[in-house]
């Protein structure tokens, strides 16, 4: 297979990178590295079946591939809202142009979409089905309604032009490569707990998430591209669910920081609840996570360390 991985420098992208060139796909990875890094995939560059691409996905490009998977987006609240009009161009024209050049060569083609797309859930786990509660105009608008808009598009490629089409809705994932800048919960919990600073809790700490392991997550974005049962959306996450001050408890007693929590002000349109319901995964595509959180944080610890020299 020859294959574009768009946000390929990025978290999730570099680990995608590192399954397909590991298995001998011919590997392209398109980054503009505003928020990937090129220490994601230093280890690659030498391969011969791996190629780094700098380019921005919102600019037409052409390469002959059989599968894309596009992930080229920032994911994390701070870095989206630092520009929120290049985020939703990043998440509407990239759809069309990796869209438009799926239809060109015939290749399949993966959208990265969002648990966000469910905004602020008033259904509780969230199914695919549910269409959402979403604020059109507010912070997180930019990213929540691109990705809409993406899907979108996704659907309505399929449906006029017949391209093949894969969605998969993420549900908060974490995991070794994630910026230590990137400001998502995780990561900035543990560097923080790493540096002896105080956890920052955002509002009571009583919202929740459901926290996926990276290598859990990558396993399911290759089962959904390579089938033919469902184009999906599927959601994909880690069913266990926890509130911002247990993520932050289990943080400081595996860390064993001396630090303490503080409590900081909610940014608006903060989700209160999130959890995903995985049915579909289960049985379409024969998936569910088997890394739990604590596993999971321990080795994303491991990584910050070794990343921050502690
Ligand atoms: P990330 O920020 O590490 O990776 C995103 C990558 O896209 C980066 O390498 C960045 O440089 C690149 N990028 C951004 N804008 C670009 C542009 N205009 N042109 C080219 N490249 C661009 O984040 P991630 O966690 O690896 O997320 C990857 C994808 O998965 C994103 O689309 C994100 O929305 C989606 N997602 C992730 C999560 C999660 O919890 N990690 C949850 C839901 C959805
Ligand atoms: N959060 C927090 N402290 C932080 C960063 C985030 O309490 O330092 C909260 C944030 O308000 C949200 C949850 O953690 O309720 C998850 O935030 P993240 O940015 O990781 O992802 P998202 O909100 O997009 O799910």
């Amino acid at each position: 297979m020859r294959v574009l991985i768009t946000g390929g420098a990025g978290f999730l992208g570099s680990h995608l990178a590192d399954k397909l060139v590991d298995r001998g796909d011919d590997v392209i990875c398109l980054d503009n590295l505003f928020t990937g890094s090129k220490r994601n995939i230093a280890h690659l560059l030498n391969a011969p079946n791996f190629e780094f691409m700098r380019h921005d996905v919102i600019d037409p490009f052409k390469v002959e591939v059989d599968r894309i998977y596009n992930l080229a987006c920032p994911a994390s609240p701070i870095h989206y809202q630092y520009n929120a009009i290049k985020t939703i161009k990043t998440s509407v024209m990239g759809a069309i142009n990796c869209l438009g050049l799926a239809k060109r060569v015939n290749a399949r083609v993966f959208q990265a979409s969002t648990s966000e797309i469910y905004g602020d859930p008033d259904l509780h786990p969230q199914p695919e089905s549910y269409w959402g509660n979403v604020n059109p105009i507010g912070i997180r608008s930019c990213y929540d309604e691109g990705k809409r808009c993406a899907e979108t598009l996704f659907f309505d490629y399929h449906r006029q032009n017949a391209v093949d089409i894969r969605i998969a809705r993420i549900f908060n994932t974490h995991g070794p490569r994630m910026s230590p800048e990137d400001g998502r919960v995780v990561s900035n919990f543990i560097v923080q707990a790493l540096k002896g600073e105080d956890l920052t809790i955002f509002g009571d700490g009583m919202q929740t998430r459901s926290f996926c392991y990276y290598s859990d997550l990558i396993e399911g974005f290759v089962r959904l591209m390579e089938q033919d049962r469902t184009i999906g959306p599927v959601n994909l996450g880690n069913p266990g669910e926890f509130t911002m001050l247990e993520l932050a408890e289990n943080v400081i007693k595996l860390t064993k920081t001396k630090a303490k929590i503080v409590f900081k002000h909610l940014p608006q349109d903060d989700p209160k609840q999130r959890k995903p319901d995985i049915e579909i995964a289960k049985s379409k595509l024969n998936w569910e996570p088997t890394v739990p959180l604590e596993e999971g944080l321990k080795e994303t610890i491991a990584y910050f360390k070794e990343l921050l020299e502690l």
